[in-house]
Parts: C-alpha cells; structure tokens; sequence
C-alpha cells in the first residue's frame, strides 16, 4: 500500500463517513443502487430517495418485477431518468441470466446497461473486496489535483492516464474502506470550490496545492453555447382538478415519463383542441402562465405553458395507457418530467 493509501485511510478511519445508509448491510445490490443514485447527484440529495428506493425494492428480484412507472415515481426529482430505467433493464437480466446475482468480473459488469467502469469497479471493491479502481467525478478531482495532472479527462488520452494513476494507488487491502475514502475525501475535503486543504491528509504532497493551481483543477470541457428551443405545454384541467398527462416515448428527453401535452406554436394549439373535440363551449378559461427555461447538457428548452380550464371533459380524450387524467391532490405513483412537477405546484400556488 502506498502512502497515498495509507494517508487516505487513516484519515477515513478517524474523520470519513461511516454511517451513510449504503455503508450498512453491505451487498452488490445495495451498492450498485447507491452508485447510479450518486452518478450527478450529492449525497444529501440521494440519501432519502435511496431509503425509499430500498423499502420498495429491496433486492434484484423486486427491482426486476416492479412496474415501470412505480421505479420512475421512485426516480422523481433525481433527473437523468435514463439511470432508472437502466437500473430496472439490469435487474431483468441479472434475473434471466446471473441467477439475481451481480456478476464479479469488470467485463460481465460494463456489458449491464447503465454500469460503467467505476460503477464496475465500486461494486467489485466496496461489495466483493476486490481490489477494483473507480474513477468518479470525485476521484477525478483528487487525483487531478494531488498529481496536478493537466488535460480535461473527457479525451480518452487523459483518461487513460487518470485509470492509469487511480490503479496505481488503490490498495490490495482495505480496499472498501479506500475507495469509501478517496470518495468521501472528494466529497467533503477537495470539493469543486473552496477545497479544505488544511484539513486534507494529501495536502503535504499535493502538487495542485504546491504550485497554486486548485482552482484550476481537473480541467472542464471548453463551454459551447447551447442551441434554444421552445415548446408549449399544454395543461387541460377538467373541473374537478385532474389535468391530463400523457406518457412520453422510452426514447429522447423525459424517456417514458409522463408530461403535459405539447403544442409547437399556436396553430398547433389549435389543431390540438379541435383533436380533442374541445368546442369554445368547453373552454372555461384559457391562461398563458409565465415562460421558463429548463437546460439539459446538449440544449436549452424554453416551455410556455398555456392553463385550459375545461367545463366538461372533451369526448376525444378518454384514458388509455398513454394518456391519462391525474389528480394532483391524489397523486397516483408514476414517474413525472421536471416541468410538470414545477408546473403543479405553480397551479397549487405553492412556489
Ligand atoms: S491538498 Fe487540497 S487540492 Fe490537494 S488533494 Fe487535498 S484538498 Fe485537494
């Protein structure tokens, strides 16, 4: 073990975290779940959603056979809902093909969908104790940085340099306890902005702190300007208080996840009423609430809402499995897109 490992953990022992929910009864599972939660996400953020996730689903075979839009209910306000549908796609596999088991090899992992090589790697040393680098945003930034290594990691050249060095230091024992360490290091010491050198075990030989360059590291992306687009979001709501969702394709932005309806500009608004055998009668009042933006990483999305009130529900739109009329004040368990949220908690007059 170098000293770099050794440093690490015995920092971890006396100052790291230990009682994070996925720290206690320690299995694959638990492990790979806690992993795709905190992909993009922080600890406090995910620490609720994983204990609910876990009460609903606490092993591979639940996961496997629970309903889609229960999981996405699950996933609501974590984003990147691709990682759920990936979680349950898995599940289904690990049931046909590894008896509900993870598999324990890097090759049989990365081939699952949503696993990649540190999630590989986390659930190989932190739930099998195999001495398995990762290479998380965390990670990254620590090792960028105590070895001031230059290059923003997203070229595979540099990447390659950045495993390369996250091998070289991982332990061949204790490495649970180092990877939790190096994580949590990441995480509460050399954080993104105002990094607590004073209090970090590497600080001694941090190359980074040495020679002034911290703020600098890792190095990001060059910024593009995102491209804008614009759509209307159509909220029908009948006189009783449900308004209508609709299921969105498994594919593109929101993927399988329920929304309002939507209308590229007002002559589509008006195709789309006529589609729903709404006549003028039928429209109680018809409200345009204020425009925001909403950013995903390749494009900004600019949504227009427009309120319809309904006086009775139009003929054309029933319920089907891909539309349906859902009551905010008894919400059913489906997994809803960020918009809709913010909108009805707009109409609810609660932001
Ligand atoms: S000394 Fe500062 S920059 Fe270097 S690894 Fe520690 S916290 Fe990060």
């Amino acid at each position: 073990m170098d000293k770099f490992a050794r440093d690490l953990l015995a920092w971890f022992d006396h100052s790291g975290r230990h009682d994070l929910p996925w720290q206690h009864n320690t299995s694959p599972y638990r492990v790979w779940v806690s992993e795709i939660m905190l992909q993009q996400t922080q600890v406090n953020t995910v620490i609720p959603y994983y204990l609910r996730f876990m009460a609903s689903f606490p092993d591979v075979s639940h996961l496997a056979a629970a309903d889609e839009d229960r999981v996405l209910h699950h996933w609501t306000g974590l984003g990147y809902y691709a990682r759920a549908r990936n979680l349950q796609a898995t599940a289904k596999i690990l049931m046909q093909d590894f008896n509900g088991e993870l598999p324990s090899t890097t090759t049989e992992l990365v081939a699952l969908p949503g696993i990649g090589r540190s999630t590989a790697g986390a659930i190989l040393a932190i739930a099998m104790h195999q001495p398995a680098a990762i290479l998380d945003g965390n990670v990254r930034r620590v090792l960028a940085r105590f070895h001031q290594l230059e290059g923003w990691p997203g070229k595979a050249a540099v990447l390659k340099e950045f495993w390369r060095t996250a091998e070289e230091h991982t332990p061949g024992t204790r490495t649970a306890d180092y990877t939790q360490a190096i994580m949590d290091l990441g995480a509460t010491i050399c954080t993104r902005n105002n990094p607590a050198c004073d209090a970090c075990p590497l600080c001694v030989k941090c190359l980074a702190l040495k020679n002034g360059a911290v703020a600098e590291l890792p190095q990001r992306k060059q910024k593009r300007q995102l491209p804008v687009k614009a759509v209307q979001m159509l909220i029908f709501e009948l006189p009783t208080g449900e308004v209508q969702l609709e299921k969105r394709p498994p594919q593109g932005v929101w993927g399988s996840l329920w929304s309002f309806p939507e209308a590229e500009n007002e002559q589509t608004l008006k195709l789309k009423l006529d589609k729903m055998g709404a006549s003028r009668d039928q429209i109680e009042t018809a409200k345009l609430i204020p425009p925001f933006r909403h950013t995903f990483s390749h494009f900004h999305l600019d949504i227009h809402p427009v309120h319809v009130k309904l006086v009775t529900q139009p003929d054309a739109i029933g319920e089907s499995e891909r539309s349906i009329w859902y009551d905010p004040g008894n919400p059913a368990e489906l997994g809803l897109a960020a918009p809709v949220k913010r909108l009805l908690k707009t109409l609810r007059g609660t932001l």
